[in-house]
């Protein structure tokens, strides 16, 4: 084969490839076993690229770095070097030296030859899939940054939230250990052993920059938004150090992480002291309880009538299942209304949880609370629902649904529980008994 064959061959062979294991088999076929290390600006160390530029392995602090790196330091002035019964031949990009190849045994003359021609094809494609590398893991990066920025627009649960933050940052940092910490409390993962992690954590305020120990083994970046210190996201390490491309990425989820966990904490606080559920304008559960609370001891006091019912969506997972959760959504609304509609100014109706609803009626007999109940079901049983309205896809315009309730009557020795709970009894009564129907407690 001629010289001008060989270069043909190689190039070809090397084009077939795109990552740094099949540069290594193709020199391997060539020239017997064979190490690539490239030179990193950012962590200043010699980094082996015959396994995968991102999962580094460095040798910096292990002897072989020293004795690599004074040969690498030679090669800035040969283009090749024989040592210790080893051959090393330097990688370049201009003029600029980037890398270079070791041989584990010394290559022979032609070999030698067609190494100096070859050596400027090698160090381009390295190049290509260092560059390729990085770019992929910049897009990668961009993507999480964008599926982070949905789950602040739809997410406000911190214990849902974490843990993706958590396992996006160790994507990005996968030679290092994450830890994140709220008030700090470590909350992700679940168990950190390094005091001195807890010692630097004391160390931060609402104008904190990150911290790196001299070392540049650990990494505080504090989740700072709206001048308030929220905690901490923290990396740390055994053997690399932060580069500072690293550092970028996590300097930016951590402000991504921040904007997120103060949503949350807002959005959480905001319901804590809401009234009405979000969906259906009814009181929430809790505020329900207060009311029911207050409606018991006045009932007590003064000595009045008092009823409850507790009222349930028959099969309302049918209407989930088949016409999506925006069509359930819509019933749940509508019956909401309906209900609001039925009911003096003065009786409560709130939702207590998913499709269940109880209504207070107070000054209200047993007999007129089951006519209410009566009224209720036909009310329901009549209402007609749109639900191509939010989804066109389905065929039926206009579909029904029914109720079951359960009514109980306040007695003296009630309290706000046996009074709901006697509700519930006679609930899963109309339940049992066909649905559609109204059923009231008795004791037994
Ligand atoms: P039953 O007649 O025995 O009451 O049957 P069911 O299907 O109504 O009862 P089940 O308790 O099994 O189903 C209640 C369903 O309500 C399950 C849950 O997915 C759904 N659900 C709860 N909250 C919401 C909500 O806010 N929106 C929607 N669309 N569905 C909800
Ligand atoms: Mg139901
Ligand atoms: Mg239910």
């Amino acid at each position: 084969m001629s010289k001008f064959d060989e270069i043909e061959n190689l190039s070809e062979k090397l084009n077939d490839t795109c990552n740094p294991e099949g540069i290594t088999r193709v020199l391997e076929e060539i020239f017997n076993p064979i190490n690539i290390y490239i030179y990193d600006n950012t962590s200043e160390t010699l980094r082996d690229f015959s396994k995968s530029w991102i999962s580094i392995e460095e040798y910096r602090h292990k002897d072989k770095t020293k004795s690599l790196y004074k040969i690498f330091e030679k090669l800035k002035t040969n283009t090749l070097l024989a040592k210790d019964e080893k051959f090393y031949c330097s990688l370049c990009e201009g003029q600029k030296l980037i890398g270079m190849i070791e041989f584990e045994t010394i290559p022979d003359k032609d070999s030698i030859e067609f190494l100096k021609v070859a050596s400027y094809l090698i160090s381009l494609k390295i190049q290509n899939i260092i560059l390729s590398d990085r770019m992929q893991r910049n897009i990668d990066f961009h993507d999480s940054m964008k599926n982070i920025a949905k789950i602040i627009e739809t997410q406000y649960e911190t214990s849902y939230i974490i843990p993706i933050i958590g396992e996006m940052i160790d994507k990005f940092v996968s030679e290092h250990l994450i830890y994140i910490f709220i008030d700090n409390k470590l909350v992700w993962p679940n168990a950190c052993k390094d005091e001195k992690i807890f010692e630097l954590l004391k160390c931060l305020t609402n104008k904190s920059e990150y911290i790196l120990t001299p070392d540049k083994k650990i990494g505080l970046f504090p989740l700072i938004s709206e001048n308030k210190l929220l905690g901490c996201i923290v990396t740390k390490s055994t053997d690399n150090i932060l580069s500072e491309k690293e550092i970028n990425y996590i300097e930016q989820l951590t402000n991504q992480a921040a904007t997120t966990i103060n949503r949350a904490n807002v959005y959480a606080e905001i319901l804590k002291h809401a009234t009405l559920d979000a969906l259906t304008g009814l009181y929430n559960r809790h505020q329900l309880e207060e009311r029911i609370k207050q409606e018991v001891s006045s009932a007590k006091r003064q000595n009045r009538s008092l009823c409850t019912i507790m009222t349930d969506i028959d099969y309302f997972k049918n209407i989930n299942d088949t016409y999506g959760h925006a069509s359930g959504d819509l019933v749940l609304k509508t019956i909401s209304n309906v209900i609001k509609h039925q009911l003096r100014d003065y009786d409560i109706a709130g939702r207590y949880g998913g499709e269940e609803f109880v209504i207070i009626l107070p000054f209200t007999k047993l007999n007129e609370a089951q006519m209410v109940a009566s009224r209720l079901l036909q009310a329901v049983k009549n209402t007609k629902i749109d639900i191509s309205k939010v989804n066109p896809d389905v065929q039926e315009k206009n579909i029904n649904v029914t109720i079951s309730l359960g009514i109980s009557e306040f007695n003296p020795e009630d309290n706000e529980k046996t009074l709901l709970q006697n509700a519930d009894k006679a609930l899963y009564k109309a339940k049992g008994n066909g649905r559609n129907r109204a059923e009231i407690y008795e004791k037994v």
